[in-house]
């Protein structure tokens, strides 16, 4: 009798052994099919994802689109041109909980070049110069999923205090950061010969492209400067729109060589930048 107990104990305890084993191989398998190599496919993937879905949402406008750029350089304290970590960090957030898109420098030119949108609220994020301290906001744009544009100059990436071409590149691997021009030597472009110029919208663009194996589409001029002649060699140079410091939203109707920017300043408050972007486009 016990004998014929012990057999059944036995029968049992090896069916659930067996059945333990498919399951966990199954397991196995399904999160081999699932599981990205990295995190940056994670990102990359959501990436796609995202566009996927926005590119069947996007809406058409009645009127001309108000964009909000908002212009950030150095992430840290010291003067007009630096924003706290601690205040734009508020900023993103208050983005994200009032569920804003902050779009890639792609999506900014297909919306204001054909008057359409992702989704209602949508802002693009632009820091010039590509300081070191750019990096301080990354942890926030991965946990919100939020994109920004730098704009960097090309010629200052062997500097101590500006990103060097190896952080760059990883900065974009995240997909949560595009970069873009502000010419090779930040020099005032009104100030140069159109051959200057050409030099500078040209060969800032060839190293970003080459660089970081992209077709660099937009140009922001150091400190906002331009005249007609720089709109016109912006566009022979391939960019698709340039970026000034004129204060304002963007819209088309301004030139696409010379869009205005929203200014973040330091020491505003959370009300203050939400009245600073707010814009109601249909
Ligand atoms: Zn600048």
């Amino acid at each position: 009798m016990r004998k014929k107990w012990w057999l059944l104990g036995g029968c049992i305890a090896l069916v659930a052994l067996i059945i333990g084993t498919v399951t966990l191989t199954q397991m196995r398998k399904t999160n081999v099919r699932t599981a990205p190599a990295t995190e940056n496919d994670v990102v990359q993937d959501d990436v796609s994802a995202t566009e996927i879905k926005t590119t069947k949402a996007w809406v058409k406008l009645k009127h001309p689109l108000k964009l909000p750029i908002l212009m950030y350089h150095s992430i840290s304290s010291g003067n007009q041109l630096c924003v706290p970590k601690k205040q734009a960090v508020a900023e993103l957030t208050y983005l994200k909980r009032h569920h804003y898109q902050t779009l890639t420098t792609a999506q900014a030119i297909r919306a204001l070049t054909t008057n359409t949108v992702p989704q209602k609220k949508v802002v693009w994020i632009t820091l010039d110069d590509a300081y070191q301290d750019n990096r301080k906001l990354l942890p926030t744009l991965k946990k919100y999923r939020q994109h920004v544009t730098i704009n960097a100059i090309t010629g200052f990436t062997h500097k101590s205090n500006h990103l060097s071409l190896a952080q760059m590149r990883s900065m974009k691997a995240t997909g949560r950061v595009d970069f873009a021009s502000h010419t090779v030597q930040h020099l005032d472009l009104n100030a140069l010969t159109a051959a200057q110029q050409k030099q500078e919208l040209l060969a800032s663009k060839q190293w970003l492209d080459t660089n970081l194996k992209q077709d660099t589409q937009m140009v922001c001029y150091p400190a906002g400067r331009a005249n007609k002649t720089t709109h016109k060699l912006a566009k022979k140079a391939g960019y698709k729109l340039a970026l000034t410091t004129q204060e304002g939203f963007a819209k088309l109707s301004e030139g696409r060589y010379n869009l205005s920017r929203l200014r973040v300043e330091p020491g505003i408050s959370t009300a203050t930048f939400a009245d600073l972007i707010a814009v109601t486009n249909s």
